[in-house]
């Protein structure tokens, strides 16, 4: 149930309406927006009126929210959420791009990276230290080692990271080296996991599961906002479909739903939602046009030598393509590209 109060109610009568939707047992979520506060009563509502709470002083009316997922319900927050981290924003206007690696595979390679996504003009440097590879046989990651060089990399150039933490143990140690963490595809329904990350004040970008359903992977993002962490960003990184050409389908159509449903911000991995490189550039300039708030893009020095993922990832060359091409496109939808100093 959402209770939205009057414009320029006093904190007092805010106070009571808390007050008594706790007495009735609701767990409290207050949301102080530009003109308004809303309050999300979330609990079992099968005892009680909302006429009730309709009555109390400053109430302007109360909505009881049909969807499963509350919080993260556009009926919940009309505007969109910006998660402001450092010198971005991610939910407004800008598109903010995220650019690395697969795998952080030695110094020499994430820096080089680093050197890449900076001359490019993307913000964030993305790469992964803990691998979630279908085969135990397969690289797995230089673990913390990796975090380490991967954090040096982007402080000598001032970028943001993000990487991936699979598991509760590995969440304290890899939020000392990344500014964001990533939950893959393969961990979007793992809810006790989702419900740590809620315990924490970082922002994570929540990957679709691959067989997920819109509703399905807004729900796992109501476990993190539920445990009190509300920056959460959707990411769509293509989902299992009949069709074996790509290696995954990218659903570009994810971008406008998801911004009906949901105030999150909803970006694209149209590398990993192809597994081919010469796809990612033109999905790219789909997520742009369809109104995404930012990317998520693999680059490499060498992609023909990657440890993991090297056919869908971009050369540098590319990286500075794909910026140029979606430039005039994030235009024409009324986004920007912000030049990072
Ligand atoms: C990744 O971004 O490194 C990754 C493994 O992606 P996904 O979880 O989408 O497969
Ligand atoms: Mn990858």
């Amino acid at each position: 149930m959402v209770v939205v109060m009057k414009d320029k109610v006093s904190e007092q009568a805010i106070e009571q309406v808390i007050a008594k939707l706790k007495e009735l047992g609701f767990g409290i979520h207050r949301s102080t927006g530009v003109s308004k506060t809303i309050i999300g009563a979330i609990g079992d509502k099968t005892s009680f009126d909302a006429a009730d709470i309709e009555m109390m002083d400053g109430v302007e009316r109360v909505m009881v929210i049909s969807e499963p997922y509350k919080l993260a319900s556009r009926t919940f927050r009309a505007e969109n959420t910006k998660i402001k981290i450092k010198k971005i924003e991610i939910g407004g206007e800008d598109i903010v791009v995220m650019a690395g690696p697969c795998s952080v595979e030695n110094k020499e390679q994430i820096f080089k990276c680093a050197e890449i996504v900076k001359k490019a003009g993307c913000p964030i440097l993305r790469g992964g230290a803990f691998k979630p590879r279908t085969s135990p046989y397969s690289f797995q990651g230089l673990g913390e080692e990796g975090l380490k060089m991967m954090r040096d990399a982007a402080d000598r150039e001032g970028l943001l990271v993000v990487t991936e933490v699979m598991d509760r143990s590995q969440i304290a140690m890899i939020s000392k080296y990344a500014d964001i963490l990533q939950v893959g595809t393969r961990n979007m329904s793992n809810f006790t996991f989702l419900k740590d990350l809620g315990q924490i004040q970082k922002p994570v970008i929540l990957k679709r599961g691959m067989s997920a359903t819109y509703k399905e992977w807004i729900m796992a993002a109501e476990y993190i906002l539920a445990g009190g962490n509300d920056q959460v960003i959707l990411c769509e990184r293509g989902i299992r479909t009949f069709e074996d050409y790509t290696r995954n389908t990218l659903d570009i159509a994810a971008i406008p739903i998801i911004q009906k449903l949901s105030h999150l911000p909803i970006i694209t991995d149209p590398s990993h939602g192809t597994g081919r490189r010469d796809k990612v550039i033109p999905m790219a300039r789909a997520s742009v046009a369809a109104g995404c708030h930012g990317l998520m893009v693999e680059v490499h020095p060498d992609p023909d030598h990657a440890l993991s993922d090297g056919g869908q990832t971009l050369f540098p060359q590319q990286l500075l393509e794909m910026m140029k091409q979606i430039q005039g496109i994030a235009q024409a939808v009324g986004k920007r590209i912000p030049v990072y100093s």
